[in-house]
């Protein structure tokens, strides 16, 4: 049976996955959890909090283990979680995703960037910052970001073997889906291998960070008419480069014949265009380029162009593609 490293008053090791829906962070709960208890001996318990089921939307897999002679009667969301993984460095955008970690607890990320730079963007005193381009394994694999999460989880989990873990994932897939069986094994290695850590020492005396819980802003009494949008400046505001998992489509403007397939493909309005005269002089629509600050990476306009001026690429670190960005006034309000 495995060893806990550390547990709280309650006898509870405890673990927070932060993520957005479409990259398997349910799952890689569900299997953490599982394992555990099931190839590791431990008693433990995996639940996972999302609102609509929607690619994008905002998730959490929260993760429990304790001694196999403990009872398991705390079933509420991890506050104060020894691990954290972040499955989406564009997270710190939007959500506290180390809100009430202890001193000495260990971040994990998936992201291009150094532990440097990753800790300025975090309100972290001390502890551990786990870095994986987990993104990069898991595009050059064909699999998902989870396994490769899952895999360097159990470098900082080193309580739990490996091995078993493999075994998880055989069974996860085999039945349904048999040729995930390898890919998603050697996701999880690289992960393992892959991951690289930095440690930070707190100041004397640190207190643990505070978790913060999001309070509804509307409630029964100050709810609006329904179909009304309140926030001012929404669609400048809206960001969905959290959405994407990697890959963003390039435009090739020279190849381009105006058909706008891709402007009706789109589910979010990404495209944008400008009036120009054609050969004959006469006043006609051109596609100028994409507006990355909407686009969410589903490359269905790469689908829908008949003439391929339109292909997928991968991200850059900037969170945007290098060519054809068309200046948005949400840069001038950020800049
Ligand atoms: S990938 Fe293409 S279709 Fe999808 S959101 Fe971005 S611009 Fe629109
Ligand atoms: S579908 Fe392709 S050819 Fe048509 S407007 Fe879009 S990029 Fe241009």
């Amino acid at each position: 049976m495995a060893n806990l490293p550390k547990m709280n008053e309650l006898g509870f090791f405890e673990i927070r996955l932060e993520s957005i829906g479409g990259l398997g962070a349910n799952l890689a709960g569900k299997m953490l959890s599982e394992d555990g208890v099931v190839g590791n001996g431990l008693n433990g318990i995996g639940f996972s909090s999302y609102g609509s089921e929607k690619k994008g939307s905002p998730v959490k897999a929260h993760i429990r283990f304790c001694e196999p002679n403990t009872n398991i009667r705390d079933t509420t969301p991890i506050e104060r979680p020894h691990v954290v993984g972040i499955f989406h460095d564009a997270l710190f955008k939007t959500i506290d995703c180390t809100s009430g970690i202890y001193p000495d607890s260990t971040i994990l990320v998936n992201s291009q960037k150094s532990p440097d730079e990753l800790r300025k963007g975090m309100d972290i005193q001390g502890g551990t910052i786990a870095v994986i381009n987990a993104t990069e394994i898991a595009l050059e694999e064909q699999t998902k970001v989870n396994t490769a999460m899952l895999g360097a989880l159990y470098r900082i989990l080193d309580f739990l073997d490996p091995d078993s873990m493999k075994n998880t994932i055989r069974k996860t897939f085999e039945q349904k889906y048999p040729h995930f069986v390898e890919p998603n094994i050697r996701t999880f290695e690289r992960g393992y291998n892959e991951v690289e850590f930095k440690t930070y020492i707190p100041e004397e005396g640190i207190e643990p960070k505070p978790f913060k819980r999001l309070e509804p802003l509307l409630g029964y009494e100050t709810m609006p008419l329904g179909g009304m949008v309140v926030n001012p400046g929404n669609s400048i505001l809206k960001d969905l480069s959290i959405s994407r998992a990697g890959m963003l489509p390039h435009f090739h403007d020279s190849k381009c014949i105006n058909c706008a397939a891709c402007d009706t493909a789109c589910p979010d309005f990404c495209f944008v265009w400008e009036e120009r005269a054609d050969k004959r002089g006469r006043p006609q629509m051109f596609l100028k380029g994409i507006d990355y600050q909407y686009c969410k990476g589903c490359l269905k306009c790469v689908e829908a162009c008949p003439v391929e001026a339109l292909s997928g690429e991968r991200e850059y670190n900037d969170g945007y593609a290098e060519v054809n960005r068309v200046p948005h006034l949400f840069d001038l309000v950020k800049n």
